[in-house]
């Protein structure tokens, strides 16, 4: 089913999985994370796409599996900066053969490997959306990203909401936000885009912080602010791994909580594979996500 459909009618959960990367290309433990994810029974589960098109047949691969054996609805996340218009039409093509109806369609990052040539046939996420929808208007749900904090290379808000509104005009049907941990930013997003006359579902996306490390890498990563009341509890168990994992699931149950009271058009967890993540939120709020 589209996910635009699935919107028409409730709120959604959903998470995000990355395709695991080992040498052998074998792809097979993901499954058992996409076994513990049916459990807390998502809307639908995304599976990104290696920027420079590492993982183009395993992000397929596991859209289909999601979708067909695990019966949960999959979104299969693309980029154009590195596709030609022939590796977009031939992805499209094949999850259309696997009855995968959603896409989320990015630009991408210029790969860091100066072997991997960029393509011109796209320069923003735009004009892939509105590729897909000219060469396959009834096979898809399009899906494109949006940044609270505005993205890095926009030079204002205003234009970053310009382009998203291009984005939406070229057929995106929802949209999923970058990760934020201070919800005044999304809120912020939805209002200004509601008045350019941007109505497409904003989903939030949520990333529980594991470890102090790798919350200060990615926030560094996607310019993303580390609110004062999260900064003092990295700095406190920068070394406890264990600690600031609770913290983290706690900072995450409280984002969630005051997203969902504040009529959030959906959550999307960021689960970095982690399935007993998820699980450890979502049971400290069950009746809360049933009244979502
Ligand atoms: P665009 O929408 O093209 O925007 C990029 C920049 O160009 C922005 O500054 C925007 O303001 C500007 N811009 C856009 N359109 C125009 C226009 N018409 N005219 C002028 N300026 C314009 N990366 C991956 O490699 N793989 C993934 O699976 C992946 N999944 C993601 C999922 C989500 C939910 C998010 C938020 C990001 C994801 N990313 C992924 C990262 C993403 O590829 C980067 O953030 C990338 O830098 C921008 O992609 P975009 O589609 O938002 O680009």
């Amino acid at each position: 089913m589209k996910i635009n459909k699935i919107l028409e009618k409730k709120k959604t959960v959903s998470f995000e999985i990355f395709p695991p990367k080992n040498k052998e290309g074998d792809i097979s433990s993901i499954y058992s994370t996409v076994e513990k994810l049916k459990d807390l029974n998502p809307d639908f589960i995304s599976v990104t796409y290696g920027s420079g098109g590492s993982t183009i047949g395993k992000t397929i691969e596991i859209a289909d599996v999601i979708k067909n054996e695990y019966k949960i609805e999959s979104v299969a996340h693309f980029t154009g900066v590195v596709s030609t218009k022939k590796d977009a039409n031939d992805f499209c093509q094949k999850l259309k053969e696997c009855n995968v109806e959603n896409i989320l369609a990015l630009r991408g990052d210029k790969p860091q490997d100066a072997s991997i040539v960029c393509s011109n046939d796209f320069q923003y996420s735009n004009d892939l959306v509105a590729h897909i929808q000219r060469n396959f208007p009834e096979d898809f749900s399009i899906a494109g990203a949006c940044y609270p904090e505005v993205h890095q290379e926009a030079d204002c808000m205003e234009n970053d909401l310009k382009a998203l509104k291009a984005k939406v005009d070229a057929g995106a049907t929802f949209l999923i936000t970058q990760i934020f941990y201070d919800n005044n930013y999304y809120y912020h997003l939805v209002r200004e885009a509601r008045k350019i006359g941007i109505n497409v579902p904003i989903l939030a996306g949520i990333m529980p912080a594991l470890n102090a490390k790798q919350l200060l890498r990615t926030t560094k990563l996607c310019g993303c602010t580390v609110p004062y009341d999260l900064i003092t509890k990295i700095e406190r168990y920068y070394n406890n791994d264990a600690a600031m994992q609770e913290v983290g699931i706690n900072y995450a149950v409280h984002q969630m909580i005051d997203l969902i009271a504040n009529d959030v058009d959906g959550l999307h967890i960021y689960t970095m594979n982690r399935p007993e993540i998820a699980k450890n939120i979502f049971a400290q709020i069950p009746n809360i996500l049933k009244d979502l």
